[in-house]
């Protein structure tokens, strides 16, 4: 299948509505389905997937301190419906709004099974919310979707203000994770996580052959520009890549510009989305 790439601004429409409309509470947005995949970004590793069957996946959502979200996702009932919520580690720019939305959609915060255990005990969330999975292993989280965790080469603390002396403590995370997230017409998508360089991404592009690849280019605490190229051309070889992970603080330094130099020639298209910006497939 050969996708159909669309880059739309998603605040277009709704700076042009009467203000009455702008401001009226978001109504869980009905999603049909549309036979399309549309993936929104949100700035560092948040993401809105909207998959072909018309269920809503969100990533890693940091968004109400994040700088990159645009103002109209930095409240979070402006999500819409979400029927799958994926967290690659403990880390707040990865973490920070996922138990809010488990809670206010009442879905499960499926991430690295030890971080979970930690949630789930320190009483951040209710058991039924934290249920767990570890690499290799592969959960179906809503009908025709199926989300397998991977290796990322990271770390993961949940730090965690302990509400009884009001400092904060620092927790074992679990291992961090990419995820392996195919749809219901078996388009896959690679989550990448937070993570270095290392050699098994062939052997995870060989054997789960991802279409899309969600890749931190950073750099500081992730793969460079650089390094995500090189990962790329000599190890991945997918059909598209999208960049993440970069311009959210002074560290996250590399931009896209750097990674498609870097590439070079390649038959992976870049897809560099403003956060806001969605790509189609
Ligand atoms: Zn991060």
């Amino acid at each position: 299948m050969k996708p159909l790439i669309r880059l739309l601004a998603a605040g277009v429409l709704a700076a042009a509505l009467p203000a009455a409309w702008a401001q009226a509470p978001a109504a869980p947005a009905a999603v049909t389905a549309t036979g399309k995949t549309e993936v929104l970004w949100l700035g560092q590793a948040a993401f809105r997937i909207t998959t072909p069957g018309g269920k809503v996946i969100v990533t890693d959502p940091w968004l109400r301190l994040n700088p990159l979200t645009p103002p109209e996702y930095k409240n979070l009932e402006a999500l819409g419906k979400i029927d799958v919520l994926l967290v690659t580690h403990a880390h707040f720019d990865h973490f920070a709004d996922a138990p809010a939305l488990a809670l206010l959609h009442q879905v499960p915060l499926h991430g690295p099974g030890d971080m979970n255990q930690a949630v789930g005990l320190l009483g951040i969330l209710p058991a039924n919310l934290v249920p767990r999975f570890n690499k290799s292993g592969s959960i179906t989280p809503a009908p025709g979707i199926k989300v397998t965790a991977v290796r990322a080469e990271h770390s993961s603390v949940l730090v965690w203000k302990n509400p009884a002396t009001g400092k904060d403590e620092a927790h074992y995370g679990g291992e961090p994770v990419g995820f392996i997230i195919e749809l219901e017409n078996g388009f896959r998508i690679w989550h990448m996580g937070d993570t270095g360089l290392f050699g098994d991404m062939r052997f995870i592009a060989e054997y789960y052959k991802p279409d899309l690849v969600l890749m931190p280019i950073g750099g500081h605490f992730t793969m460079d520009p650089a390094d995500a190229a090189y990962a790329t051309r000599e190890w991945i070889k997918p059909k598209s890549v999208i960049p993440m992970h970069y311009g959210a603080n002074p560290l996250g330094k590399g931009t896209p510009e750097q990674y498609s130099r870097a590439l070079g020639a390649s038959s992976t298209r870049v897809l560099p989305l403003k956060p806001g910006e969605k790509a189609v497939f």
